[in-house]
Order: C-alpha cells, then structure tokens, then sequence
C-alpha cells in the first residue's frame, strides 16, 4: 500500500488524490482516510477510469486507478473520490450488515452439516435419507437468499455512498460526466436488465443518477431554488 508518507512514481497523482479526499473529509467532518494509487481497480470489465474503498489491514483506504486520475476531468473525479468517502462513512453500517450476513451463513453451514448427519442416521433407521436431503436443501435455500440479500445491501450501499457524494459535492452534472466516461469505457447491457440487478453488486448508472437527483432534490427544493 502507498501511504501519503511515501515517495513514489507518480506523486503528484496520489498528492492531487490526497488532496481531494482530504477536502472533501474536511468538508464532511471526518477524518482524512490513507489515499494509494494502483494500476487499476475493481473486477474485471470494471470501468479503468474507478477507485474503491477498503480498510486494508484495518487502515481505511480509499485506492484510486491512475487512469482515474489522469483521464478524469476535476468535477467528475470529486464526484467519484467522494462516493469512496461516503463507504468510509458509512463503514458502520456495512460491518452490520457483513456480521449479519456471516451469521446468516454460519447457521446455514451448521444446517447443511446437520442435514450430512442425519441422512445416515435416517437410513439407518429406516426412514431413508429424505429427512436429510430436505435439511441440506433448505440449508441451500437459506444460503442462496442470504447471498442475494448481500448482494441487494451492496447496492443500498453503492446509493448510500451516492447520496453522501450528492450531498458533498452537489452538483449532478459531475456524476452524469462521470458516468458517461464509464458507459464509454465499459457500457452496461440492455438485455435482462431486471433479473440481472439480482446479481449485481452495483445498482445501474441511471437509478444511481435518480438517487443522486432526488438527494439534490432534498436538499434544495427546486420549489425554493435560486436562479
Ligand atoms: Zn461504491
């Protein structure tokens, strides 16, 4: 990891980076997380242009692609160091819903073991190996839904971390040029688009430019807004 207190290749990026956050982390009343710079960021077919947030060994750190960096005109790229600020506000909330989702997992494991155990038992004793199969099959279902639940607390998150962005750096166009360079770099399918939101970490680009809108929308009426 490259900490602020580092001196390496490409500087004045992770400087330029720092300062953003920092900004930014000032702004909001919290304090400045670790800021590293990578060659990339994300899974693959990720936009390039991307950062992320992540306590690496119990550090907060917000890591920013160097394409970010370099491609990203200043407005959008706020836009994005923010919404990683706004993970690492909201840390609390995700470590909630991990513990939960740990748990959820952890009975579901000691269920299915509970089904290996049984099914013996009931052959065994005559009742065959149903009782079981049906014990690991619910454990199966509880898994599964426990994972789609993460998966929707990962998209709640991906628009938490939206709205703290819309209420920090304010202005909507940024996250819609923001967008436009990821739909360039990386686009999104048109196809299936309803049963494939099950699976994604990440809601669509334009349900999260609605959130950031009705956010803006919030915190500044248009009924009340100033021309
Ligand atoms: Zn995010």
């Amino acid at each position: 990891m490259t900490t602020p207190h580092d001196r390496p290749v490409g500087d004045d990026l992770l400087q330029e980076a720092l300062a953003i956050v920092r900004r930014a982390a000032e702004q909001a009343g919290l304090p400045t997380p670790a800021v590293a710079l990578a060659p990339s960021v994300g899974k693959p077919g990720a936009p390039r242009a991307n950062a992320e947030y992540k306590a690496i060994l119990g550090v907060p750190t917000i890591t920013v692609a160097t394409a970010a960096m370099q491609e990203l005109p200043p407005d959008p790229l706020e836009v994005l160091l923010t919404h990683e600020l706004g993970h690492f506000a909201d840390e609390a909330w995700w470590k909630r819903k991990t513990r939960q989702f740990l748990a959820g997992m952890g009975f579901a494991v000691l269920l299915a073991i509970g089904g290996v155990v049984v099914g013996p038992i009931g052959e065994n004793s005559g009742a065959g190996y149903a009782p079981g199969l049906a014990i690991f099959a619910v454990s199966l279902l509880i898994a599964g839904a426990l994972g789609l639940t993460y998966l929707a607390n990962s998209r709640t998150s991906e628009l938490r971390a939206d709205r703290f962005a819309a209420r920090h750096h304010g202005n909507l166009s940024s996250a819609h040029d923001l967008f436009k360079v990821w739909d360039r770099e990386a686009p999104e399918r048109e196809w299936g688009r309803g049963l494939l939101l099950l699976i994604r970490s990440h809601p669509y680009r334009a349900t999260r430019l609605e959130a950031i809108e009705a956010e803006l929308n919030r915190q500044d009426p248009p009924a009340t807004r100033r021309t």
